[in-house]
């Protein structure tokens, strides 16, 4: 039996790379949903080609468009945030890859996971909002989180046939574009320079958290709910290369490690397959090629927004839920060149010490507090500017 995929965000990065996975094993997999925001034309073609019986345009003005040309199709086509907590729980679908972008992806994941769905986690921002509320109805309700990020799988995969206590998480990180920028230099980089990042290819926004290292902070927050490990014992190794794409070290010392190219069909196909491994035709390491491989540490004061994601998990409760939304008006405002680098840390450190704490949140209070802190950063940009 084909496993029926329901790809929340399948125009993006991790959206495009799985239907090649999936391209790639007609036999196994089926796209059963497609979604996306505004990038009608692209759904339309993915829509086309792939069959799906469902796709969601999120933007409720191009409904009348996508709608129209799919008429031909047998596919249901629905619009709108709502649409997409609907279409998760529909009982055809057997796993939910979320690899949509940002605080949207909370509500969906929650709505596949109280309908018992597999969860292949792309989307770290609703581990990072709401880990605890999200790993306890996963938990509660039996539905697995298989992680899409490419530490994450490598954690998980260091992890496999393994039932003794992690010691230690080694995190690594490529550093990002500016790795060796001193702190003059960081004033002044434009948006452009930080969308190139030198291993991967990414959406916009993962690309700039990549360069603040926010991202790397918010998959601290994330391994912490994946595996049970709290934040001193998940060790950050900048690592340029992005060959080792993490470790885990056990109590006798030994240390695990998943290596390869940078591609993430690897991880997003494991988590389709797991607990099989598939065939794949992805570049190999070349082992009397490969470039030195080098470990550092990260220099936190440089790159204040992993400082910050620390802080957050340290004094929990609603606070990773204020940085992730402030990091999201920054982000954005920098892309648009509302602020520059360096502000981004600032006003998402002065957004946490100004938004409401609130220590046992619920899904409610996570709203609330997401559209308290996107006040109070918008605020801190215009006061800025
Ligand atoms: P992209 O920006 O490339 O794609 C995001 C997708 O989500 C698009 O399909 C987009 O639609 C859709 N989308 C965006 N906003 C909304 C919204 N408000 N409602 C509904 N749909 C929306 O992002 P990436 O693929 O790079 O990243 C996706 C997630 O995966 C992120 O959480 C990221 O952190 C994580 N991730 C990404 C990696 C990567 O290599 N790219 C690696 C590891 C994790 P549209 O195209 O129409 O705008």
């Amino acid at each position: 039996m084909k496993k029926k995929i329901a790809i929340l965000g399948s125009t993006g990065s991790i959206g495009t790379q799985t239907l090649q996975v999936i391209e790639a094993h007609p036999d196994l997999y089926e796209a059963y949903v497609l979604t996306a925001n505004r990038q009608a034309d692209l759904l339309v073609e993915q829509a086309r080609r792939f069959h799906p019986a469902i796709v969601v345009i999120a933007d409720e003005s191009l409904y009348p468009q996508v709608n129209d040309a799919l008429s031909d199709l047998p596919i249901q086509v629905y619009t709108g945030a709502d649409a997409l907590e609907q279409v998760v729980q529909n009982d055809e679908v057997d796993i939910v890859l979320t690899a949509l972008v940002g605080f949207a992806g909370l509500r969906p994941t929650v709505a596949a996971i109280r309908s018992h769905k597999q969860i292949a986690l792309a989307n770290k921002e609703t581990l990072v909002v709401a880990g605890e509320l999200v790993t306890q109805l996963a938990v509660e309700n039996r539905s697995a989180i298989l992680p899409v990020d490419s530490e994450h799988s490598a954690i998980f995969q260091s992890l496999m046939g393994e039932d003794s206590d992690i010691e230690k998480i080694i995190l690594t990180a490529s550093g990002g574009p500016f790795r060796k920028f001193s702190m003059d230099e960081l004033k002044i980089v434009t948006p452009a320079m930080a969308l190139k990042h030198p291993n991967w290819d990414m959406g916009a926004k993962i690309t700039i958290d990549s360069a603040t290292m926010m991202n790397k902070g918010f998959e601290v927050i994330e391994a912490k709910w994946l595996f049970g490990v709290g934040a001193d014992r998940i060790q950050v190794v900048v690592h340029p290369q992005s060959v080792v794409h993490s470790a885990v070290q056990f109590r006798d010392g030994a240390v695990k490690a998943q290596l390869g190219v940078p591609d993430m069909r690897v991880p997003i196909q494991l988590a389709l397959s797991y607990p099989q491994r598939l065939q794949s035709d992805f570049d190999r390491l070349d082992w009397y090629h490969m470039a030195d491989l080098t470990f550092e540490a990260p220099d936190m004061e440089k790159f204040r927004c992993l400082a910050l994601a620390f802080e957050a998990l340290q004094r929990g409760g609603t606070i990773p839920c204020v940085v992730n939304a402030a990091n999201e008006i920054v982000n954005l405002a920098f892309r648009q060149e509302k602020c520059s680098f360096l502000e981004m840390a600032d006003i998402i450190g002065e957004t946490m010490q100004r938004t409401t704490f609130i220590a046992k949140p619920t899904l409610d209070d996570y709203f609330a507090i997401d559209a308290e802190a996107r006040r109070i950063a918008s605020e801190l940009i215009t006061r800025n500017s």
